[in-house]
């Protein structure tokens, strides 16, 4: 069955018009060694998305990285391209069936490398390992990804097992399908691709790069609705500035990420350079 609301009485495919002509040129466009995120779905149209503007947008358009939807429909079964059926042992909802799946990420194997460090594939999965700052880092340094968004109650478990597919969670909350999962953690990675974002410091310094949540910002007006900017920020005193940051954001850890903020700690008492009590 497929989902409510889809017309299901033609059996051809469904022209892809999310496809704007930068996305079909993009690999031809891609500069040498482009990161590339292959992303398996059944709404290819909800690609690029928020991907497609600012920074991200800019640098797709500059072939510093490519976006290819492939539409999971189009490997459907028979004349309506049926892709789910209902789960093993009854229950509610649909499930995503495994040999749908497989054709999808045959065709998305192609050109990739065999080898998952260069180019993991990933399903976004509510049980997955949770997805971090240091995993967008590897992401960026590998050679690109195949992401499957899941629908419904989720994929059929032996397409999983088969392919040895990684899961990867976005957070403890259940989203309906996995493309606002599979466009955040693509955010995240090519925002750490060189040349991307304009001043590469400023990703050295944010929440996660050390650790450490980020202090606040601050900027004009000097006051507003009867709040100052803290006199330390005004003072052109670079370390002082540096001294205020870190213990806001020492600070801030502490209060609302006490698991980061025990780890920023072990991490610190073991580094034979860090202030180590002996
Ligand atoms: N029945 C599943 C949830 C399915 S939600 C369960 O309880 O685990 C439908 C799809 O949304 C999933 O297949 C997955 O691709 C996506 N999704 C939902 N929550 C997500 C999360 N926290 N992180 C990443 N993807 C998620």
């Amino acid at each position: 069955m497929s989902e409510p609301g889809k017309p299901r009485s033609h059996g051809r495919l469904q022209p892809v018009v999310s496809l704007r002509p930068r996305d079909l040129m993009a690999d031809s466009r891609a500069v040498a060694g482009a990161w590339r995120a292959k992303v398996i779905t059944l709404f290819p149209q909800a690609f690029p998305g928020t991907l497609g503007l600012s920074l991200t947008g800019k640098a797709l358009d500059q072939g510093l990285w490519t976006l290819e939807p492939i539409d999971l429909r189009s490997f459907g079964e028979g004349k309506h391209r049926n892709v789910d059926d209902t789960p093993a042992g009854g229950g509610a909802g649909m499930v995503l069936r495994a040999d749908v799946m497989a054709r999808a990420l045959g065709v998305a194997a192609q050109g990739t490398p065999g080898d998952r460090a260069q180019w993991p594939v990933i399903y976004l999965s509510p049980r997955g390992r949770p997805f971090t700052q240091a995993r967008a880092r590897a992401l960026a340094q590998g050679a690109g990804v195949t992401l499957i968004c899941g629908r419904f109650e989720g994929l059929d478990q032996r397409v999983i097992d088969h392919f040895g597919v990684e899961e990867v969670s976005l957070g403890d909350f259940v989203l309906s399908g996995g493309e606002i999962a599979a466009q955040a953690l693509i955010d995240a990675t090519v925002r750490l691709i060189p040349r991307v974002l304009g001043n590469q410091a400023s990703t050295e310094e944010e929440s996660f790069s050390e650790g450490l949540l980020e202090h606040p910002h601050y900027t004009r007006p000097a006051t507003w609705q009867g709040r100052d900017i803290p006199e330390v920020l005004l003072s052109g005193d670079h370390g002082k500035v540096a001294d205020w940051r870190r213990d806001m954001a020492e600070r801030l850890t502490k209060e609302r990420r006490p698991d980061l903020w025990r780890a920023y700690r072990d991490g610190h008492d073991r580094d034979p350079d860090g202030d180590q009590e002996l």
